[in-house]
């Protein structure tokens, strides 16, 4: 009998997690490893759509997720007097609307992925890799406590920020910002608020979003203009900085801006990042990958991060199995999913500008455009407004 092959993957969110589930299908001997003491709660609503639908599927877990469903009605946009100005309901099938059919909190998605793996699967929480010292055959790995070990692949799956990447690829940045950041916060549900997730454009490029969810809260997020030298606040920020700063920007947006703020002051689950995409030339080195948004990050503005993830992961599992040779497995896996990935990262022109005006003509126009497209004739010829190319990808069959 031939021992199994031993994959590490670092980092249990999205990508990790399920590309856990089907290297362990594939008969791999599987560790996660994770640099949060235990597995990340937080995050807002995440989209699952098309191809990344029919993954679940095939997990087995859609209905475990429809069980977390937000139960977010659809989108509104709010005007300068707290008046809708152009709503659009959620979508009604696998792929389509600014609310997809299926949504859920990234935590509540991470905790479905873990729960149906980690008891054939080892998790090793407060873990990250020091240094990987590829031989070829397989990778040895030290880990910041000192200890090492020998794995046939390493696959990092820590996010857009992974710093292990950098030891894959050292003195590439692939970061590519898109000139916004936003900062995102769990706030008290008010009898006010409603199912829809409301979107208010303020000037300046500002803008505020409240969602309901499924645990009786309200996500909310602040989104501002950054230019692309400047440096950003990003992270679980706990120095009270960055919402200083988001206190003096945000002080005059009008709408709900003062009860944001002011629950600011206090939220538990606080995080603020620069919008960005990953770009890179190839996802492997060796004996070492990289999947979901360490590899192909398409920020939150193309709707298609998680769904991105949930198909990579099934693909690089897929052909891992299908061959015995880890790298040509590997560049299989790269040329199946690129053009894919590069749909999704091809964001509409001008976005997020577009939707972020900086003037009151501005704001006026782009409401004007919202309008026209939310009426009855404006909807049979916008309907590719809101849907993401999550459908153009046939999964291959692993069997
Ligand atoms: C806390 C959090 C909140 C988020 N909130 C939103 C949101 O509100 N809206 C949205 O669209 N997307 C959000 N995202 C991103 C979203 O989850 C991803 O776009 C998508 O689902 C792809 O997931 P991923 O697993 O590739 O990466 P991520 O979800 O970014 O997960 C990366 C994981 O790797 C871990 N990690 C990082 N560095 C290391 C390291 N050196 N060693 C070990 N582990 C490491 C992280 O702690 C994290 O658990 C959030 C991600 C996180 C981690």
């Amino acid at each position: 009998m031939t021992a199994r092959r031993r994959v590490l993957i670092s980092g249990a969110s999205i990508a990790g997690p399920a590309l856990a589930f089907w290297m362990e299908r594939a008969a791999w001997d599987v560790t996660v490893i994770e640099r949060a003491p235990e597995l990340r709660a937080g995050g807002q609503n995440i989209d699952i759509r098309g191809a990344g639908r029919e993954v679940v599927r095939r997990m087995g877990v859609e209905d475990a997720i429809r069980a977390r469903n937000t139960r977010e009605a659809g989108t509104r946009f709010i005007g300068t007097r707290g008046q809708t100005v152009a709503s659009f309901p959620a979508g009604r099938d696998d792929t389509g609307g600014a609310t997809a059919e299926l949504e859920i909190l990234r935590g509540e998605l991470s905790r479905v992925l873990f729960d149906l793996t980690h008891e054939r699967v080892e998790y090793r929480f407060g873990t990250t890799i020091r240094s990987i010292d590829d031989r070829g055959a397989g990778a040895h790995v030290t880990f910041d406590d000192g200890t090492d070990e020998q794995f046939d692949l390493v696959v990092i799956a820590e996010g857009m920020r992974s710093r292990t990447r950098r030891l894959i690829f050292p003195g590439v940045d692939p970061i590519v910002s898109k000139n916004m950041s936003t900062a995102y916060l769990t706030i008290p549900r008010e009898p006010d608020d409603t199912d829809w997730w409301r979107w208010y454009t303020a000037t300046g490029g500002r803008s505020i979003s409240l969602r309901p969810d499924n645990l009786g809260t309200i996500r909310a997020t602040l989104s501002y203009p950054t230019r692309g030298d400047e440096r950003a606040d990003t992270g679980d920020d706990d120095s009270g900085r960055s919402r200083d700063a988001l206190l003096r920007r945000f002080a005059d947006a009008g709408w709900q801006a003062p009860r944001v703020l002011r629950e600011m002051a206090h939220a538990k689950e606080f995080y603020l990042d620069r919008v960005g995409q990953v770009h890179l030339d190839t996802w492997h080195r060796g004996s070492v990958a990289l999947v979901g948004d360490a590899a192909y990050c398409a920020s939150p503005l193309s709707g298609m991060g998680t769904t991105l993830s949930l198909v990579g992961a099934y693909v690089l599992a897929g052909e891992l199995g299908r061959s015995t040779d880890v790298e040509t497995a590997l560049q299989r896996y790269e040329d199946i999913l690129r053009p894919f990935v590069e749909r999704a990262q091809d964001l509409p022109p001008g976005t997020p500008r577009l939707a972020n005006p900086r003037s009151r003509a501005g704001r006026a126009l782009f409401h004007g455009v919202l309008r026209a497209a939310s009426s009855r004739a404006g909807r049979r010829l916008t309907t590719g407004l809101f849907r993401p190319p999550a459908d153009t990808f046939a999964l291959p069959d692993y069997g």
